[in-house]
């Protein structure tokens, strides 16, 4: 039987405010347990919550950003659960009434762009954080995170691999990110996700039994979570087995999903509009200002690489995913750096770096200049590509210049002709014998000559310069 998967994605970003959504309480990251509370985040009795302005702004932006409509009505709600990490007993989020909706965005697939459809995006409270103690039997609770400013991004049950999913992911970091909305920083959890997964019998309309994985914090996971549970499901449904509609967690240490509880219906959270917030009208010229501040985006970004700077379009594509990346890369052009040489740079060598030494782009220790200025001597002739490629790892943390690094190292290439013949013809002396093949038509000896040629030289000749004067003198 030939089955289709069917995903939605529930994104969960937390907005970049210095103070929290509902109290003025710090946001910053990492504090001593409890440090930044108040009778708000701490859920006190008698406290009321006062709504951040920052934090509409930033949700109506993303809203803008990925072509929603927003809402001029929209309403806080509350959500009832019991849980140690939730003072209140009841979390503030949005229900009927969220800040924006039916919106949409494109990713790229194997097969062209495909747009994937934004159900709704609305705003919430972080709840607190339990510590559960080493050889203790009692686990501590540290709301220093209650009150932390989140948007949760519904998508449509519209995308239909793990590939996709990964790519609107990414997509959606894109854009948090230029929009400066949220730091992205998924180790950190400021960005994650809860993926709903379903598959059916190719053809069917209705909707498989789906299974929701739980925090997935890194793309990787996103895309190894959802490809092990489309395999789990297929083989419940082939072996005959039932589906349980359930919530589970990724393993990433052993690759698999496991059962976390029966997954709860909405009705079951009592959600009723919170009288201690009023409704959040929203003045339309407050929001056209928005609109036109936006900066530019990730989509208008990769076009403005493709077809002003010539990228190709899977480059423009990567370099515009990333904001370290592009904004590295504008650097590099200003500084003089030609867009392709600059590209390969960066998602080449400079991203083997990073892989290798777990590094990000800036904490490579790189300049952006310091590349321009590589991407000028290779084109110059004065080092050929290959010096450049083993120079990389001197640049890091480096006060010197390039052109410092190439004379210290004694890189620099032969490219006088004089002095390359000189050498030419004393190995065409030498070896008569590969001399008299190539003229016999083994035009491939060619290559023994170069290789010669670099060791006398030290692989310091300037190889185009060096094949075209060896192939006149054995042509000739
Ligand atoms: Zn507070």
């Amino acid at each position: 039987m030939e089955f289709e998967t069917v995903i939605g994605l529930e994104i969960h970003a937390q907005l970049a405010t210095e103070s929290r959504i509902f109290c003025s309480c710090s946001t910053e990251f990492g504090c001593p347990p409890n440090q930044n509370t108040c009778p708000v985040c701490l859920g006190l009795p008698g406290s009321l919550p006062v709504l951040n302005q920052k934090v509409i702004e930033y949700a109506v932006k993303l809203g803008l950003a990925t072509n929603c409509s927003i809402r001029s009505d929209s309403q806080f709600a509350r959500k009832n659960y019991f849980y140690p990490d939730l003072p209140k007993a009841y979390q503030i989020s949005q229900y009927e009434r969220p800040i924006c909706e039916h919106g949409h965005l494109e990713i790229s697939t194997g097969e062209g762009q495909k747009q994937i459809g934004i159900t709704r995006i609305h705003l919430e409270e972080d709840a607190g954080k339990l510590l559960h103690q080493e050889n203790s039997d009692s686990s501590s609770v540290d709301l220093n995170r209650a009150g932390i400013p989140l948007v949760e991004i519904v998508s449509e049950p519209e995308l239909s691999s793990s590939e996709e999913a990964k790519s609107y992911m990414e997509k959606m970091h894109a854009i948090l990110t230029a929009l400066g909305i949220c730091s992205g920083d998924m180790e950190k959890g400021h960005m994650r996700c809860d993926a709903n997964v379903s598959i059916r019998p190719k053809g069917q309309k209705e909707f498989g039994t789906r299974t929701e994985i739980k925090n997935l914090n890194s793309f990787r996971f996103v895309k190894q979570a959802i490809d092990y549970e489309i395999e789990r499901h297929r083989e419940e449904i082939l072996d005959g087995r039932e589906l349980v509609q359930e919530t589970r967690l990724w393993d990433s240490e052993r690759k698999l999903t496991f059962s976390m509880r029966s997954k709860e219906e909405a009705e079951e959270y009592r959600y009723f509009p919170d009288p201690d917030l009023p409704v959040v009208e929203l003045d339309t010229a407050w929001v056209d200002g928005l609109r036109e501040s936006l900066p530019e985006l990730p989509d208008a970004r990769k076009l403005r690489y493709r077809e002003k700077l010539g990228l190709s379009e899977y480059d423009a594509e990567v370099l515009s995913l990333s904001g370290e990346a592009s904004e590295f890369f504008e650097e590099v052009l200003e500084a003089g750096g030609d867009p392709k040489q600059a590209c390969n740079w960066i998602l080449g060598d400079m991203t083997r770096m990073m892989n290798e030494k777990d590094l990000s782009l800036r904490k490579l220790g790189i300049k952006p200049g310091m590349i321009a200025e590589l991407i000028s001597l290779i084109q110059e002739g004065t080092i050929s590509g290959k010096m450049a490629k083993n120079l990389l790892p001197d640049l890091q943390n480096s006060d010197q210049s390039v052109k410092e690094l190439v004379e210290a190292k004694g890189l620099v290439q032969v490219s006088d002709e004089q002095e390359l013949l000189k050498m030419i013809d004393g190995l065409i002396q030498e070896h008569a014998a590969q001399v008299e093949e190539y003229r016999g038509g083994k035009t491939k000896v060619l290559g023994f000559f170069v290789g010669q040629l670099m060791k006398q030289t030290q692989g310091k000749a300037n190889p185009g310069v060096a094949n075209k004067l060896i192939k006149s003198r054995l042509d000739g």
